[in-house]
């Protein structure tokens, strides 16, 4: 994957920060930096690390070279020295754990002080190119004005996360994932009750557009059911709401729910009728029906 942004790009956007934003990416990137080489160093030791492990008791453990910083000296520059002498522009500040020990070194001679493999180096400067790569989203995101995703508007987030969000910082597709993850359960029933929401505003708004012809083809106007159909289909809602009928709140809810109890008695009654006149019902408004008991069932949180 290539970078999608030139430095000369990233160096734009990030002037577009404030000192606030841009501290926190800053340090955001470093925290990520120094547990992706934590991260690479126990794999490749064997160590599995616990979740709940802290930084330090897992540097503890490893007893190994630690990341401190990496510096970057910009673009052209060469601001810092190696142990060996030559200036670098970036430079990994890496310490000896056991020897308590400090060293400035560029990428050759990380690998020849460290002894670190080759292969753990690469895997390393790949896990950090990734969060360049993040930054970047974040950077791009912020530039096209990113709004919170409404689906996350009833979630605690994590506290970093919080904070991110709270200085106007977007959430990076890395993060978002993570979030995904955490907040699975949460996110299925938001967006199921989104989606029902939804159908009932279609189903309003196809009820109004349908008024208008509603006269010239009555017979398209509502699905047509039987009342043995509508309690073969409806009963255990019905019985539900009826359960609960004394949590309904509002005024408005009440009324519904004496309207959908009247439709179905009223349904009953005019059956019995025709089936004396062997005609087919047209007075039941299934749609207004359906309507009804799905309000009443979402105001009671039994959808
Ligand atoms: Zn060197």
């Amino acid at each position: 994957m290539a970078n999608p942004l030139t430095e000369k790009e990233v160096n734009q956007l990030l002037q577009l920060l404030t000192d606030e934003q841009r501290k926190y990416l800053e340090n955001y990137m470093k925290q990520s930096k120094k547990s992706k080489w934590l991260e690479n160093l126990a794999k490749k030791k064997g160590y599995v690390l616990q979740k709940d492990l802290s930084i330090e008791d897992a540097w503890n453990t490893l007893n190994d070279w630690e990341l401190e910083d990496v510096l970057d000296g910009g673009y052209g520059l060469r601001p810092y020295k190696c142990e060996c002498g030559m200036p670098l522009r970036f430079c990994y500040i890496v310490r000896h754990r056991a020897e308590n020990k400090m060293y400035r070194l560029g990428e050759t001679c990380l690998e020849n002080y460290t002894m670190l493999s080759s292969d753990l180096i690469q895997d390393i400067t790949k896990g950090f190119h990734k969060i360049d790569l993040e930054r970047d989203d974040i950077l791009i995101k912020y530039a096209q004005e990113w709004t919170y995703p409404t689906d996350y508007e009833g979630l605690v987030l994590p506290e970093p996360f919080q904070k991110q969000v709270h200085i106007g910082l977007p959430l990076s597709k890395a993060q978002m994932k993570k979030i995904e993850r955490l907040f699975k359960h949460d996110l299925i029933r938001i967006r199921k009750e989104k989606k029902f929401e939804k159908i009932i505003q279609q189903r309003r708004k196809s009820d109004y557009i349908q008024t208008p012809s509603q006269q010239a083809k009555p017979a398209a106007r509502n699905e047509s059911i039987t009342y043995d159909r509508l309690i073969q289909n409806h009963l255990e809602q019905l019985k539900q709401i009826m359960k609960h009928e004394n949590n309904i709140s509002n005024p408005e809810m009440k009324a519904t729910w004496k309207n959908v109890q009247q439709m179905v008695l009223l349904l009953k009654q005019e059956e019995q009728e025709k089936q004396k006149e062997q005609e087919e019902q047209e007075h039941f408004d299934y749609s207004k029906f359906l309507v009804q008991l799905f309000d009443l069932l979402y105001h009671l949180k039994l959808y």
